[in-house]
C-alpha cells in the first residue's frame, strides 16, 4: 500500500485509538478473541482495509464489529468512510483456507464478498448483511412482527399500518427485522430512499446539529426519505428536546405518507419518560411485540446458524444449547459460534462434552443466582400455595401446575439433572419431570397468558 513512513505512523495510531475505545466498549473478552487479530493493511483512497486471518472470524467481525469499527475510524480520520475486511489467506498465506474459500460460493453470497457500506446517505446506518428476512427463522413468539414487517417492506403504495412499532426484549430480532425490510426495499424498489438509524444516533446528530447551528440541513436530510426507521427509541425517554425534534419529523413524514417503522424494548404506553402526544402517535399504527423465544424457537434458529456456519453440529448439542441458552438469540447465536469456534482451532469435532467445557462460564452464569427452593418458593407464591404443596403427593390441579412450572424452571435455569430435579420435588421420578417440562412448553405454545406467568416468573428468578 503505497503511502508515507509517517501516513502510516499516523495511521497506525488511530488505529491504535480505535482498538482501544472498542476494548472499552465490547469488553477484554470479546477484544481479545475478535479485534486484536485484526491487522491493518492500509488505507486505500477513502477505504481502511483490515485482515484477519479466517474466514469465520471476518464473517464474525462484519456481523458483530462493522458498523463500531466503521464509526470509530470515521472520528479519527475523515478520509476512512469504509471499512473493508479480508482474509488473510486470501493471499495465499494459508493453502488449507484457500481450499475453504470458494470464489464461487453456492451460499449465502453476502457474507462471502468483503463487504463495502457505501455512505451515500451521511445518515444512514450501516446494514448488517445477515440481518435479511431468509435468515430470520419465524415460529411462534414472532411470527407476527414478522409477517408486519413484511407487509411493510412489500407495500409499495402507501403505508399499510403507520407507524409500524415492534416491541420486545434484547436480543429478540428488532433490528434483524428492521434492516431486512431495509435490504428487501433497496432490492425490490431501488429508488425508494430508506433510512436506518439509532434513536441515540438520531440524537447524537441532532444536538451535533443544534450546536453547529446546522438544524435546517439536519431536518433537509429527512425530507426525502420514503421509509424511516429508528431503532431503540426507548434511549430518547427523558431526552425532551431530541423528543421533540422525533415528533415533528415524524409528523410531517407520516403526513406526507412515507413509511415510518419504530423499534422498542417496551410497548409506546409503557415507555416511561415519553410525551403524551408522541406515545399516543406511536399507538397509533400497528404494534407488534415479539416474546421471549420458545425451545422449539431456539432450535430452528440453531439449525439454521449451523447449515449458515457450513458446519455439522450433532443434534444432541444443538438440543443441549436450545435447553440452556434461554435468554435471547444474541446469546444463543453467541455460544453456538462459540463451540464452532473452538472445534475449528483445535481442529476436532464438535461434541457435547467439549460443548459443556467451552461454556462453562456461560452455563453457569445462566443458572449462577438460582436454586430449585428458590424456584419453588418463588413460584409457590405467585400461584398462592404453600411452598411444602412442592414436595407433597396432592394432585389436584391448583397445586400440580404450579408445581410443573416449578419443575420446568427448574430445568430451564439450573443445570440439575431431571432425577436431581425430581427428588427435590418430594422424591419424583425423573420421568414426572419429563413429563412437566413437556406439559409446560406445550401450555406455552397454546396460552399466551400463562406463557407471560412462565416468562415473568423466569425473569423474577433470574434476577
Ligand atoms: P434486538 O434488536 O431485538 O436486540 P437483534 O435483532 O440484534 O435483537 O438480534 C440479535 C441476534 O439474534 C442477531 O444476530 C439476529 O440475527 C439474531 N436473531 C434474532 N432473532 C432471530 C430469528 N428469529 N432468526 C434468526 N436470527 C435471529
Ligand atoms: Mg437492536
Amino acid at each position: 500500500m503505497a503511502h508515507g513512513e509517517s501516513q502510516g505512523d499516523s495511521l497506525n495510531a488511530e488505529w491504535g485509538r480505535v482498538t482501544q475505545i472498542l476494548r472499552t466498549n465490547i469488553g477484554e473478552a470479546a477484544f481479545q478473541s475478535w479485534i486484536k487479530p485484526i491487522s491493518l493493511r492500509g488505507i486505500e483512497g477513502e477505504v481502511v482495509r483490515l485482515s484477519v486471518p479466517t474466514r469465520f472470524m471476518r464473517d464474525w467481525v462484519l456481523a458483530h464489529y462493522l458498523d463500531q469499527l466503521s464509526e470509530l475510524w470515521r472520528s479519527e480520520n475523515a478520509n476512512a468512510k469504509e471499512v473493508e475486511i479480508v482474509v488473510q489467506a486470501e493471499r495465499g498465506l494459508q493453502p488449507k483456507e484457500q481450499v475453504a474459500v470458494p470464489e464461487v460460493s453456492p451460499k449465502p453470497a453476502q457474507v462471502m464478498e468483503p463487504v463495502r457500506e457505501p455512505r451515500s446517505k451521511s445518515l444512514c446506518a450501516s446494514l448488517d448483511k445477515r440481518f435479511t428476512f431468509d435468515q430470520f427463522v419465524v415460529g411462534k413468539p414472532n411470527e407476527f412482527a414478522y409477517a408486519a414487517a413484511r407487509r411493510v417492506a412489500e407495500a409499495s403504495k402507501r403505508p399499510p399500518f403507520n407507524p409500524l412499532f415492534l416491541y420486545g426484549g434484547v436480543g429478540l430480532g428488532k433490528t434483524h427485522l428492521m434492516h431486512a425490510i431495509a435490504w428487501h426495499i433497496r432490492q425490490s424498489e431501488p429508488n425508494r430512499t430508506v433510512m436506518y438509524l439509532s434513536a441515540e444516533n438520531f440524537m447524537y446528530r441532532f444536538i451535533r446539529a443544534l450546536r453547529e447551528q446546522t438544524t435546517v440541513d439536519f431536518k433537509e436530510q429527512f425530507r426525502s426519505v420514503d421509509v424511516l426507521m429508528i431503532d431503540d427509541v426507548q434511549f430518547i425517554a427523558g431526552k425532551d428536546a431530541t423528543q421533540e425534534e422525533f415528533f415533528h419529523t415524524f409528523n410531517s413524514l407520516v403526513d406526507e405518507g412515507r413509511q415510518i417503522v419504530i423499534s422498542a424494548d417496551k410497548s409506546p404506553s409503557d415507555l416511561t419518560g415519553m410525551e403524551e402526544r408522541l406515545v399516543s402517535r406511536l399507538n397509533c399504527g400497528l404494534v407488534a411485540d415479539i416474546h421471549a423465544t420458545t425451545y422449539e424457537l431456539r432450535l430452528g434458529i440453531l439449525q439454521s446458524k449451523g447449515q449458515q456456519l457450513g458446519v455439522e453440529v450433532p443434534a444432541r448439542v444443538l438440543e443441549f444449547l436450545a435447553h440452556k441458552i434461554t435468554a435471547n438469540v444474541r446469546e444463543l447465536e453467541g455460544a453456538l459460534n462459540r463451540v464452532v469456534a473452538h472445534s475449528q482451532l483445535v481442529g476436532r469435532d464438535i461434541s457435547l462434552e467439549a460443548t459443556q467445557d467451552v461454556l462453562h462460564d456461560l452455563l453457569r452464569a445462566n443458572d449462577r443466582r438460582v436454586t430449585i427452593e428458590e424456584i419453588q418458593k418463588q413460584v409457590a407464591s405467585h400461584f398462592n400455595i404453600r411452598t411444602s404443596d412442592m414436595h407433597s403427593a396432592r394432585r389436584a390441579r391448583s397445586v400440580a401446575r404450579p408445581r410443573q412450572v416449578a419443575m420446568y424452571l427448574a430445568k430451564q435455569l439450573t443445570t440439575r439433572s431431571l432425577p436431581e430435579i425430581g427428588r427435590k420435588f418430594g422424591g419424583r421420578d425423573h420421568t414426572t419431570v419429563m413429563h412437566a417440562v413437556k406439559k409446560v412448553e406445550e401450555l406455552r405454545e397454546h396460552d399466551s397468558s400463562f406463557a407471560e406467568d412462565v416468562e415473568l416468573l423466569r425473569r423474577m428468578l433470574e434476577g
